[in-house]
């Protein structure tokens, strides 16, 4: 029987390319991409100029959300081009903060102060310095984990801007034209703030940002040592991460804690990592003492990380190459006693919705097939698009669907080093279930 909308679920979509949050916003109304605009370059500057809001769209900025949508705007005062700083007041002219200006962009202000200051190199230091405060408070880096997300976007007040520390290097993903154009101040920040400086900046800045917003898209070492891959470690697990070449910045950091906890859930369960990527879950079972330990991606690239990641670890993971869906499909049915699904992205664009819930769905139920009696299923959901109330709803139709009893025992997001403004909807994307299979 044809399921066409496993096709949709199928496609390789990857996860979204940055700071999950801003994708969707981003792209609805904008399918239409736009052939790239040359490259602004350096030299984005401070400007005196005013963005001033309609009557009664300043609520939400007021109380801590980030982004000013295009059709909030009343009118700009003053002279600012792309990738400047301007303020912005509300409709009486009631200031309300300082951000980065893109008249290209459905979201033209992006806020990075509440502050009337200067935004420049000082600043730019300062939040680092303050991004670096928190996760020191998080405890990281730690003995066993130095890959963590220094900068998260929104959340640390520079939006757009995504700053992984894997081991001796920080990966630099930049998605904002402003923070493209101060490329050098935030290379000099991050060499003045870690400490020792890494030894290797690299750049992802993934082209369908770039080319929304205007500016060259790039994966390269920006300065320090060359290499194509760095070694780090999460909770004391050996890994290689290849910046240039993988997905993200190489590793999806997100998931770090549900890696942890799943290691807590694993001993003598065989174990089945859905999605694996790196084999993240996985590795983290066989660590554990699961029985048996499987992680399936269509990926020959992840697949061949995978069994790398296991040799580094002494541990016996069977990897395969597969599609998920297929996999499952024909997987031995209640032969599993925890399964992690962690799949791409379904629903880039709210256009996406529909097929979106029936993969997801269809996902849900085939996993649930193989769960035995009293096993775990551990579900996720990256996709912004579906919050996490459709989300529950999805896996419940799932359950139905496979005839099977489920029970949530634990709701989970992205770790600490994932902060992000309260109210911030659009930035919360990562949500992952523990269930309980009857
Ligand atoms: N669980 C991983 C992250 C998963 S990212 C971690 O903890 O790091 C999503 C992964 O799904 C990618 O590695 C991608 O190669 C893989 N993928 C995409 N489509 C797939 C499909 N149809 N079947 C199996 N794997 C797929």
């Amino acid at each position: 029987m044809p399921r066409p909308q496993r096709n949709a679920a199928r496609r390789p979509a990857r996860r979204a390319a940055d700071n999950d949050g801003h994708a969707d916003a981003r792209t609805d109304g904008q399918q239409g991409r736009r052939a790239p605009l040359p490259s602004v370059g350096e030299g984005g500057k401070d400007s005196a100029a005013r963005v001033l809001l309609q009557q009664g769209r300043a609520r939400p900025l007021w109380f801590g959300h980030p982004w000013v949508y295009a059709n909030a705007i009343d009118r700009v005062e003053g002279d600012a081009g792309p990738g400047d700083i301007v303020s912005l007041l509300d409709h009486d002219g009631r200031f309300i903060g300082r951000g980065l200006y893109n008249p290209r962009s459905q979201i033209p202000v992006r806020l990075c102060t509440r502050k009337d200051e200067p935004v420049d190199a000082a600043f730019i230091r300062a939040r680092l310095g303050r991004a670096r405060a928190l996760r020191a408070r998080l405890g990281l880096p730690s003995p066993a984990t130095d890959a963590y997300r220094l900068v998260n976007s929104e959340g640390d007040d520079l939006p757009g801007l995504v700053v992984d520390v894997y081991g001796d290097a920080a990966v630099v993903q930049v998605t904002t034209l402003g923070w493209s154009q101060r490329r050098a101040e935030i290379f000099d920040a991050l060499e003045a703030e870690l400490q020792p400086s890494p030894k290797t900046i690299f750049e992802v800045s993934p082209a369908g940002y770039a080319d929304l917003e205007g500016f060259a898209a790039s994966a390269r070492v920006a300065r320090g040592a060359s290499r194509v891959s760095v070694p780090a470690l999460e909770d004391g697990i050996r890994l290689e991460v290849e910046p240039l070449s993988g997905q993200k910045t190489g590793m999806f950091i997100d998931q770090r804690e549900t890696r942890i906890r799943v290691g807590q859930l694993a001993r003598g369960a065989r174990v089945l990592d859905c999605y694996a990527y790196a084999g993240g879950f996985a590795l983290q079972a066989a660590r554990a003492g699961a029985a048996s330990v499987t992680a399936v991606d269509s990926s020959s690239r992840a697949v061949a990380r995978i069994e790398a990641h296991a040799a580094a670890n002494g541990a016996t993971i069977n990897a395969v190459e597969a599609d998920a869906f297929r996999f499952l499909e024909t997987a031995t049915p209640r032969s599993f006693d925890l399964i992690v699904i962690d799949p791409p992205k379904f629903a880039r664009a709210r256009k996406d919705l529909e097929a979106a819930r029936k993969g997801y769905e269809r996902l849900n139920a085939l996993a649930l097939a193989a769960a035995a009696p009293g096993a775990v299923l551990v579900t996720c959901s990256c996709s912004q698009n579906v919050d996490a109330e459709t989300f529950e709803r999805i896996v419940a139709a799932g359950a139905k669907q496979a005839g099977r009893e489920l029970r949530i025992f634990e709701r989970r997001g992205p770790g600490g080093d994932h902060p992000i403004p309260p109210g911030f909807v659009e930035g919360q994307y990562l949500k992952v279930l523990l269930t309980y299979v009857a």
